[in-house]
C-alpha cells in the first residue's frame, strides 16, 4: 500500500527536460564561425540519449571527467518540436477539467530555451504575434486553446475561464493587470474559494474574464507590455523575473453531489433548473443561456446548493537561474536563487511527504501555493542548453529536477 501511495505521489509531479539546439551565441566570442562550426560537436556536452535519458558528457583538462545520466518522465532532444512536447502537456488540460490544479513551469538558466518552450519565439521577441506560423507557439497559447477547446465541448456557458498576469522581481510581485498605475502588491491577500478539495484560499489579483484563446493571448501580451509602468521592471530584463500566468475555471456544482461528481450530466441538470443566482458570469457573458428568470422556491432551494467551484491553472517562466554573477546583477540574481532555492525546498518537502510545507517562505512559492503539493498536478519542464559554456548551470537545473521526482 506505500509502494502505491508512493506512485500515486509522484504522478503528481513530473518532471520532463528539453534539450534546446546549439546557438551561434553558445559559443565564446572571438571564434570564427567555420571554427565554431567545427568545434560544434565537441562543444556539446549534454544529449537526449533516449526518451527518458539525459546524458552529461565531458572531459576537459583540469577537471574530473563527467560521464553521468539523468532520468526523466520525458526528455526531448533538440528536433523535437513545440507540436510534441504539447503532446505530452495537453492530458492535464483534461485534469483541470476534472477538478485538478495544474501548474506547468519552466525551469533552467538564461538563454536555455524556457521563454521559447513556455510562450513560443513569436512572443518572446516583442511580446506580439510576429507571424501567422502557429507551429511554433508555445505552451501557454497552446494550453489555453486546448482549455478552451475542452470547453467547448462542455455544456454552453457551464465554465467561465478568469486570467491572472503577474511578475515577481526581487521578491516582489507585480499585478501586470492592476487598473492602477503601479500595480505592486504589498503582500499577498487571499480570497477564499471553494475547489474540489474543500475550501482553499487565494491571492487577491486582478482577473479579466475570457472567452477564448485569442482574447487571453491579447490580455497576456497587454500584461507584458504593460511592465513598462513599474519603475522597477523598466530596466530589468524580463527574464530576471518569474512570470506567472494564472487561469481561474469556474463551474458549478450542487452542494450533494459537491466533490464526488463532476459528470456532464449533472451540469446539465443544473443548467436545466436555470438558476442563475449564483452564477459567477460577469457582464459580458450575461446574455449567454441562463438568465435571471423568475424561479419557483423549490428552484431557489436548488439554487442554494450550488456552488461555485474553481480549478487553477498556472503557467510559468520562472526567471533564469544563474551561477558567478558579481556586480550591479549581483542582487538580482541572489533574490532569483533565493526563489528558486525556496521552490526546491516545497517541491523537497512534497516528496518527502513532510507535514509542513515552507510555502511562505518566498512571494514565488507563495503564489504557487494551490497549484503545487496536494492533489494538484504539477509538470516541470527543465531546459538545457547543450553547450559546455553552461555545463555549471545544467548540472543545477537536472539537480533541481531529479530532487523533484
Ligand atoms: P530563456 O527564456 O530560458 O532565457 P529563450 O527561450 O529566450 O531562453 O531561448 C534562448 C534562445 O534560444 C532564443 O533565441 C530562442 O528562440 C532559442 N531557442 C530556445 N529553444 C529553442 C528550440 N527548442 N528550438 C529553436 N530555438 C530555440
Ligand atoms: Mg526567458
Amino acid at each position: 500500500a506505500l509502494h502505491n501511495s508512493l506512485i500515486e505521489l509522484r504522478g503528481n509531479i513530473r518532471v520532463h527536460c528539453r534539450i534546446r539546439p546549439s546557438l551561434p551565441f553558445d559559443h565564446a566570442a572571438g571564434h570564427s564561425v567555420s571554427q565554431d562550426r567545427q568545434r560544434n560537436s565537441l562543444e556539446n556536452v549534454a544529449y537526449a540519449i533516449d526518451d527518458e535519458t539525459v546524458l552529461v558528457k565531458c572531459s576537459r583538462p583540469g577537471h574530473a571527467p563527467i560521464n553521468k545520466t539523468f532520468q526523466f518522465e520525458r526528455v526531448y532532444s533538440a528536433t523535437e518540436s513545440q507540436d510534441t512536447v504539447f503532446a505530452d502537456v495537453a492530458p492535464l488540460l483534461t485534469s483541470l477539467l476534472d477538478g485538478y490544479n495544474v501548474c506547468i513551469m519552466a525551469y533552467g538558466q538564461t538563454g536555455s530555451g524556457k521563454t521559447y518552450t513556455m510562450l513560443g519565439p513569436q512572443l518572446e521577441e516583442n511580446f506580439a504575434f510576429v507571424s501567422e506560423d502557429e507551429s511554433e507557439l508555445g505552451i501557454i497559447p497552446r494550453a489555453t486553446q486546448e482549455l478552451f477547446r475542452l470547453i467547448s465541448e462542455k455544456p454552453p456557458g457551464s465554465y467561465w475561464v478568469d486570467v491572472s498576469v503577474v511578475e515577481v522581481y526581487n521578491n516582489e510581485v507585480f499585478d501586470l493587470l492592476a487598473k492602477d498605475s503601479c500595480g505592486k502588491v504589498f503582500g499577498i491577500k487571499r480570497d477564499v474559494v471553494t475547489t474540489r478539495e474543500g475550501k482553499s484560499d487565494v491571492p487577491l489579483l486582478t482577473y479579466e474574464t475570457v472567452a477564448n484563446a485569442s482574447e487571453f493571448l491579447h490580455l497576456v501580451i497587454k500584461g507584458l507590455q504593460l511592465r513598462i509602468r513599474h519603475p522597477t521592471l523598466v530596466h530589468a530584463h524580463s527574464s530576471r523575473s518569474h512570470l506567472v500566468v494564472t487561469l481561474t475555471i469556474t463551474t458549478i456544482v450542487s452542494g450533494d453531489n459537491f466533490g464526488t461528481s463532476w459528470e456532464d450530466e449533472q451540469i446539465n441538470q443544473r443548467l436545466n433548473k436555470e438558476v442563475s443566482c449564483t452564477c459567477p458570469q460577469k457582464t459580458k457573458e450575461s446574455k449567454s443561456t441562463s438568465s435571471s428568470r423568475a424561479s419557483s422556491p423549490a428552484q431557489l432551494e436548488a439554487a442554494e446548493k450550488l456552488k461555485q467551484v474553481k480549478t487553477r491553472l498556472q503557467l510559468v517562466d520562472l526567471a533564469g537561474s544563474m551561477s558567478g554573477v558579481t556586480g550591479a546583477a549581483l542582487r538580482e540574481t541572489s533574490f532569483i536563487n533565493r526563489s528558486l532555492s525556496a521552490l526546491a525546498d516545497v517541491l523537497g518537502a512534497i516528496a518527502e511527504q513532510r507535514s509542513h510545507v515552507p510555502y511562505r517562505n518566498s512571494k514565488l512559492t507563495h503564489l504557487l501555493q494551490d497549484s503545487v503539493g496536494g492533489d494538484a498536478k504539477l509538470l516541470v519542464m527543465l531546459c538545457i542548453s547543450p553547450s559546455q559554456k553552461y555545463l555549471t548551470e545544467s548540472m543545477q537545473s537536472l539537480g533541481f529536477g531529479t530532487r523533484a521526482r
